[in-house]
C-alpha cells in the first residue's frame, strides 16, 4: 500500500453539488429567528463543510461495500461493530483499550507491513491510526443566496419515528440550487480507486443525502462530475508535472463524456477483484 512520504500521483475531481431537495447543514448556532442557522461565510454565502461531504461519501461507501461483501467499517451505525467480512476487526473498529498497548508509530508501521488491518474504506477516508486519501475543500456557493425558514418535528433517533411535541426551525437553500464540488486524492491505488468511485457514482446517482437531517428528507442532492484530471499515473516523471506552466501540461485529463465510463471501470475493477489479487 502507498503511503504519504512521496507523492506518487494526485487525481482532481471538480463539478457540482445539485440540490434535489432542501437541504439544511447546521452551524450549531441559533439566532432570534431559527433554532439551527444554516452554515455561512462571513460574508453570508451559504457552504457545505467539506468534512461533511466527505462524511456522507463515506457512510453511503460503507453501505455499499457491506452489501457486496467488502471488508468495510459501519462507523457511524449505532449497533455494535460485528463485520461479517473481515476475519479481524478493522484496527478503527477495535476499542481503544485493545489498541492501548501500542504506540502510535508501531501502528503506522503494522498497517504498512499489513494493509489488510484496515478495511476498504479506511483505507481511502482514513481512520485514527492513518491519514485520509481525500481532501475535500468546503463546497461554497459563489453568491449570496436566499435562505427559507422550514419546521421539522424532532426525530426520535433510535427509532427514525417522529418524536411528539418538538417543533424546530432551522435555515434551508432550496432545490434547485448547486454548490461547487472538489476532491482531490493522493497516492491512489487500483483498490483505492475503486472504493472512492463507488462513492462518486452513488453521488452521481442522487441517491445521495448530506446533513444531519438526512432521516427527515432534507440533503438529497446529485453530483455533476465536469472534469477529473490526474497526474503521475502517466508515465511522466513527476518533477515534469510539478514545474508544468499550463494544465494541459501538468494533467491527463478524462474527457466530460468518458468520466461516469471511467468511474464504472475503476469500480468493477475493483469489485471483481478477489481477495486472493
Ligand atoms: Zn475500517
Amino acid at each position: 500500500m502507498l503511503d504519504f512520504t512521496e507523492l506518487q500521483n494526485r487525481y482532481v475531481f471538480e463539478g457540482n453539488l445539485h440540490l434535489q431537495g432542501a437541504m439544511h447543514i447546521g452551524s450549531g448556532r441559533s439566532d432570534e429567528e431559527v433554532d439551527s442557522v444554516f452554515a455561512c461565510t462571513s460574508d453570508n454565502r451559504p457552504y457545505i463543510p467539506g468534512s461533511s461531504i466527505r462524511g456522507a461519501l463515506r457512510s453511503h461507501t460503507e453501505r455499499i461495500l457491506l452489501s457486496i461483501r467488502k471488508p468495510s467499517c459501519l462507523l457511524f451505525s449505532d449497533s455494535t461493530f460485528e463485520n461479517p467480512v473481515m476475519e479481524t476487526k478493522c484496527l478503527t473498529a477495535q476499542k481503544p483499550d485493545e489498541l492501548a498497548e501500542i504506540e502510535q508509530d508501531e501502528l503506522y508501521e503494522n498497517i504498512m507491513a499489513n494493509p489488510d488491518l484496515l478495511c476498504d474504506t479506511c483505507k481511502v477516508y482514513g481512520s485514527p491510526h492513518f491519514a485520509s486519501r481525500v481532501k475535500i475543500p468546503d463546497a461554497i456557493r459563489a453568491e449570496q443566496t436566499p435562505l427559507n425558514k422550514r419546521f421539522n418535528t424532532g426525530i426520535n433517533r433510535e427509532t427514525g419515528t417522529v418524536a411528539s411535541g418538538v417543533l424546530f426551525s432551522m435555515n434551508v437553500v432550496e432545490k434547485g440550487n448547486a454548490f461547487p464540488f472538489k476532491l482531490i486524492a493522493e497516492n491512489m491505488e487500483p483498490l483505492t480507486l475503486g472504493v472512492l468511485a463507488i462513492g462518486l457514482l452513488e453521488m452521481m446517482s442522487g441517491e445521495f443525502w448530506i446533513g444531519a437531517k438526512a432521516a427527515t428528507g432534507l440533503g438529497q442532492c446529485k453530483l455533476e462530475l465536469s472534469s477529473v484530471k490526474y497526474f503521475g499515473d502517466d508515465g511522466v516523471p513527476l518533477r515534469q508535472h510539478i514545474l508544468a506552466t499550463t494544465e494541459t501540461e501538468k494533467f491527463t485529463v478524462i474527457p466530460q463524456n468518458a468520466i461516469a465510463t471511467k468511474l464504472r471501470d475503476w469500480a468493477s475493477a475493483y469489485i471483481n477483484t478477489t481477495e486472493e489479487n
